[in-house]
């Protein structure tokens, strides 16, 4: 196996890394850098500014605004967003409904949908989730009764990302609770969050920072046009769905990025007289992450692989869930262990300097607890490659 790259693919990384320094606006670079929260103005501009090149939606048909890249270019592309800290682009409409509508959505759908989608004009998120159906998705309430040419929506989802930004939301909802089997009877909608009896309600996490919310459905009148694939199929399409979720979330690129910035400041922060990168033990533990850093971003090539072989991603895309989402938290207690007492939580800073990257470590440790959680846990990613390798 070759992994280094050809010629044309050096050729193809050193235009994408020109490109994204010289159009990454700089404040959202200076936040992301800073491990600022981003507003939605700052998602949507580089979402734009992307779309306006060609390159918001790489991975879609090339009759749909896809570029054609092999999976090397992409991958390419997508490390090199992570070093040059570009913000992650909304996975919701690009990467989570839009390979639904591909898959299972009427023609009148994808017209509708995906032209917005691709420009930014309309914002998504994901309703799975509801109280007490989290890792049991399969047990979720949220009630869809038909009347007419009408869904009437009733229930609670929660956890749900960016919500009160959202235009649109893609939810699983019951809509015939009298099957046996609990992942039969289960619809997939697109509903419109202007719809009268949407409310939703902040959940403010233990950085401080809102991202999260719970959204509640009362009496919600749903189009039966916005029913994506059969009515009772809608388990086929989450499943479907949740393995490009989580394609996305090993961020190799920017944990790259993240792993030189702690051995600069490791190697200028003090320990007893010396820099803590002269710690054994702190040298070791960076050690081992460099290394699973690695072996995470050449399974990654593989996977990208498979995808070039037309292959949906399957149950073992979870490998690069649970070690992305590890080696990410491993940096962020990294990080705060190299910084030491400069990592205050909710610090006051007045400047953008290297005080004010270390004030907002602790923020970051804290909020990076959650990638362990979302788009499944990390312990239900294991059962699942439990069940793939050992047929249990
Ligand atoms: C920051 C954040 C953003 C999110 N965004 C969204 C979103 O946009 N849309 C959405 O629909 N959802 C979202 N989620 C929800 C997320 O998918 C769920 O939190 C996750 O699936 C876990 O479900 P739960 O919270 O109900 O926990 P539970 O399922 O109650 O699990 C609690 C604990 O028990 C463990 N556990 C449960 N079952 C098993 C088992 N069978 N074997 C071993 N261990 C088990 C879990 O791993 C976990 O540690 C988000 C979550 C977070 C934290």
């Amino acid at each position: 196996m070759d992994l280094n790259y050809s010629p044309e693919e050096t050729a193809f990384r050193d235009d994408v890394r020109a490109w994204l320094a010289a159009n990454l606006p700089a404040d959202v670079r200076g936040k992301m850098i800073n491990y600022e929260a981003l507003s939605k103005d700052d998602l949507l501009r580089w979402h734009r500014i992307l779309a306006d090149k060609g390159w918001v939606a790489p991975e879609w048909p090339v009759e749909w605004g896809g570029t054609q890249w092999t999976v090397v270019e992409r991958y390419i592309f997508e490390e090199e967003q992570g070093y040059a800290a570009c913000p992650p682009l909304v996975p919701f409409g690009l990467r989570m409904c839009a390979p639904v509508l591909f898959r299972f959505g009427t023609e009148a759908q994808k017209k509708r949908f995906l032209p917005r989608i691709f420009r930014g004009d309309d914002f998504w998120c994901q309703g799975y989730s509801e109280p007490g159906s989290g890792s049991d998705l399969a047990s979720l309430k949220t009630r869809a009764v038909r009347d007419g040419d009408h869904y009437v929506v009733t229930g609670q989802k929660i956890w749900t990302t960016m919500a009160h930004h959202a235009d649109w939301i893609f939810c699983l909802v019951r809509t015939d609770p009298g099957r046996e089997k609990r992942q039969e009877g289960i619809s997939f909608l697109l509903i419109d969050m202007r719809s009268p009896g949407i409310t939703v309600r902040p959940i403010i996490l233990m950085d401080g920072g809102h991202d999260v919310n719970e959204v509640f459905f009362d009496e919600v009148r749903v189009p039966v046009e916005n029913l994506v694939h059969e009515e009772g199929k809608g388990w086929a399409v989450a499943k479907y769905l949740l393995g490009y979720e989580r394609m996305g979330t090993g961020r190799i690129g920017q944990s790259k990025r993240e792993l030189q910035t702690l051995k600069e400041v490791a190697a200028r922060q003090m320990k007893d007289g010396r820099p803590i990168m002269d710690d054994p033990r702190f040298r070791d533990r960076l050690t081992r992450v460099e290394v699973e850093l690695m072996a995470l971003e050449i399974t990654n090539l593989r996977f990208l692989d498979q995808l070039r072989g037309g292959r949906p991603p399957g149950a073992d895309v979870s490998l690069l869930k649970i070690k992305g989402t590890e080696i990410q938290q491993t940096i962020s207690e990294l990080m705060m262990q190299a910084v030491g007492p400069f990592a205050q939580a909710f610090r006051p800073v007045d400047n953008m300097d290297f005080d004010h990257f270390t004030a907002r470590l602790a923020a970051r440790y804290c909020n990076i607890r959650k990638a362990t959680i979302y788009a499944g846990s990390n312990e239900i990613q294991r059962n699942i490659i439990a069940k793939l390798t050992l047929g249990l």
